[in-house]
């Protein structure tokens, strides 16, 4: 038949017209992300222990840790920098934490104009001065 094309396509678009809209107004309009998503990482410092796991876990070897002896010969953590151009998002270090210290947040809004900026440091102290020490990289 004749038009049969043409009140097919209208027919889908007066469907489509009124049906739930799927697109996102986005940036206004910020996506609902699943609970596992993996965005930028965060550390809590109080928790890691500088035991080095996730330095080992990652296979780009983008994070590097600098850590001290305290007055009880305890490790503690004087710097945690990840260098994010690098990343591939597997988890593998974040998996790889015994203490939970390290997790990601589902900031994914991270876009940069300048390589430097994606050089992160997570953590910084000035450790004491006698008893600075090892570092892992
Ligand atoms: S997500 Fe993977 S690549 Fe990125 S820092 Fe962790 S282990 Fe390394
Ligand atoms: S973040 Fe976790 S795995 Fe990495 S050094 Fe700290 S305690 Fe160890």
């Amino acid at each position: 038949m004749y038009g049969q094309g043409l009140l097919k396509g209208l027919s889908i678009s007066i469907k489509h017209f009124f049906s739930k809209k799927v697109t996102q107004m986005y940036p206004e309009e910020k996506p609902v992300l699943p609970k596992r998503f993996r965005g930028w990482f965060e550390l809590t410092p109080e928790k890691c222990t500088a035991c080095g796991l996730c330095v080992n876990a990652c296979p780009n070897r983008i994070i590097s840790i600098e850590s001290y002896k305290d007055e009880n010969n305890k490790r503690k953590l004087s710097k945690y920098r990840m260098l994010m151009e690098s990343c591939i998002y597997c988890g593998f270090c974040v998996e790889a934490c015994p203490q939970d210290a390290l997790y990601n947040t589902q900031d994914f809004e991270k876009a940069c104009f300048f390589r430097q900026d994606l050089d992160r440091i997570l953590y910084q102290i000035e450790p004491p001065a006698v008893q600075a020490g090892g570092s892992e990289e």
